[in-house]
């Protein structure tokens, strides 16, 4: 891969497959102009969340985050771009629903703020998963996907970024 081409991972979580929102979801994404590298719907285990969420196995909200991401399959992704792992955060938008900007995923298609989750024990439904920088998001995809399901092909709007 050249320059600052790169790749991240992205896990719709299951509300966002529940509530029939995967394709305007996935739209935000291409409309952008990455490239969808990988996509499949995975029902994750618990092996795959564990190793997937390392950094917060051992908080106090891990249980109840895994128990939302077993709720239903997640669609895991790849998406390539022009620094694409900082890209496609930012689409994303804050952690927290009801902090995230209108116009990022997480602001426009969620609203729960943490201490409202914290409350009930529950985690914050916030519809999709970004890798946060590089080193995990490679990190993030040999755990979800083999190198022959990552495709290569041209998109036909290429050339705008040649
Ligand atoms: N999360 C939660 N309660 C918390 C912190 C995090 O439910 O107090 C969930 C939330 O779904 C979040 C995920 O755990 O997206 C991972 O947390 P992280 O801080 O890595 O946020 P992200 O990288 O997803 O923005
Ligand atoms: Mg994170």
């Amino acid at each position: 891969m050249e320059g600052k081409i790169e790749r991240t991972f992205i896990a719709l979580k299951p509300d966002a497959v529940q509530r029939g929102i995967v394709g305007e979801v996935m739209d935000r994404l291409e409309r952008a102009g990455l490239r969808i590298a990988a996509l499949k719907m995975v029902q994750a285990s618990d092996e795959v969340l564990e190793e997937h969420y390392s950094e917060h196995v051992d908080k106090d909200f891990y249980d109840s985050l895994a128990e939302f991401m077993k709720e239903g399959p997640v669609i895991a992704g790849v998406v390539e771009g022009v620094e694409a792992v900082a890209v496609v955060r930012k689409i994303v938008g804050a952690t927290e629903p009801y902090e995230a900007a209108p116009g990022t995923i997480r602001g426009d298609f969620s609203h729960m703020s943490m201490e409202h989750a914290d409350e009930r024990g529950k985690a914050v439904k916030n519809i999709i998963h970004a890798a946060g920088n590089p080193e995990e998001a490679e990190e993030e995809i040999s755990i979800w996907f083999d190198e022959e399901e990552i495709h290569q092909y041209e998109r036909v709007d290429d050339f705008h970024i040649a």
